[in-house]
């Protein structure tokens, strides 16, 4: 407990906090953690006050339509919700892509009802797993899963004035280059910085090339000196240990030093969902959520108006635990997006607006 303090305290007068800091206060519980969301409600409260906002309880959003571009996926993490496979797509009848005048007309749909941003979800690289979304896409005349979405996101910038938001997955150097003019800002979630969890077979990114940690935070970094406004952040409780989720939060904070260009940190929580290999898994205890939530608000400050924290309950039909009301007490901005499903893509719905 006296180390706790002595490490709070710190982090009260604004020091820099190492690895070895942040794993201390994420361990709090108890009278321990009512004093670290305190502070960490402190460090938010004075950056909406920078933002013009004195009460602090300013709720920002962006109206937004998302599009489900393919919900195949090369990768098998063992909590997804968001993927099909291909058989399972042929029994509800859709095509491996949602073809292109499906995505104009709900673009435009979201457009009537006010949204000002597409964001595009989809899963990593089906191509290279699934025949049938090799072929679809030659068949189009694409190369790629990701060059059709820069050719989707040129259309729906073009004829609704929507601005695209991709959310791809991982993302070359030269991928991000070719995006990013038409893309205002992307995004791909670090989610861990175990490698642990991503090479032992069993563990939850095993067999899921796209969540090689170096990988990810290759991206992180390339979108960085790429200049591109991107969002990023942190799952909790997919049995990752206190020390990863310590320094999967610092390698955001320090890429964000260097760079300048994360708009907006996610703490999203792990639940148990039914039909998957982690179904048995335990949740996040709402305690363990709420001090990842205010060690990141300590780590990332009180940022720009652009930067804020998101905590999102991830079933879309559960209801809010008790604690999540006290989320505004660990130090989370009021955020546009409070639910989504768990994945590192967003809502399967294709009527999930916010
Ligand atoms: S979480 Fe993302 S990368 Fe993993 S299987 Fe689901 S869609 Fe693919």
């Amino acid at each position: 407990m006296e180390e706790f303090s002595a490490v709070l305290d710190r982090a009260d007068q604004g020091a820099v906090l190492t690895v070895d800091d942040a794993e201390i206060l994420l361990g709090a519980s108890g009278d321990a953690l009512e004093q670290l969301l305190a502070v960490a409600g402190k460090v938010r409260d004075a950056g909406a006050a920078q933002r013009g906002d004195a009460t602090g309880k300013r709720i920002t959003y962006s109206k937004k339509v998302f599009i489900p571009l393919t919900t195949l996926c090369r990768d098998r993490c063992h909590y997804c919700v968001f993927v099909d496979t291909p058989g399972g797509l042929r029994k509800q009848n859709k095509p491996p892509f949602m073809p292109p005048e499906d995505i104009l007309a709900l673009a435009l749909e979201g457009a009537e009802m006010g949204c000002k941003e597409a964001l595009f979800t989809l899963g990593d690289r089906p191509e290279s797993r699934w025949s049938v979304a090799a072929e679809w896409l030659a068949e189009h005349g694409y190369e790629s899963t990701l060059d059709y979405v820069h050719e989707m996101g040129e259309m729906v910038l073009r004829e609704t004035g929507l601005l695209p938001h991709f959310n791809p997955g991982v993302m070359s150097w030269l991928e991000l280059q070719r995006l990013r003019p038409t893309s205002p800002s992307m995004g791909m979630m670090l989610e861990t910085t175990s490698s642990k969890l991503w090479s032992e077979p069993g563990q939850p990114h095993f067999g899921s090339p796209d969540k090689d940690p170096q990988l990810r935070l290759q991206v992180l970094d390339d979108a960085g000196r790429s200049r591109i406004p991107f969002t990023t952040g942190i799952l909790l409780g997919i049995g990752e240990t206190l020390r990863d989720r310590a320094e999967s939060i610092i390698a955001i904070r320090d890429s964000h030093r260097k760079w300048g260009h994360v708009q907006e940190t996610i703490v999203q929580n792990f639940r148990a969902k039914p039909r998957t290999a982690m179904m048995g898994h335990r949740d996040l205890e709402t305690e363990e959520y709420l001090a990842g939530v205010a060690v990141t608000r300590l780590m990332m400050g009180p940022g720009p108006i652009f930067r804020r924290h998101q905590t999102s309950p991830i079933q879309m039909n559960s209801t809010p635990s008790s604690g999540q009301g006290s989320m505004i007490g660990a130090g989370s901005a009021r955020s546009h997006r409070t639910t989504s499903t768990l994945n590192d893509h967003g809502p399967k719905s294709t009527s999930s607006r916010h």
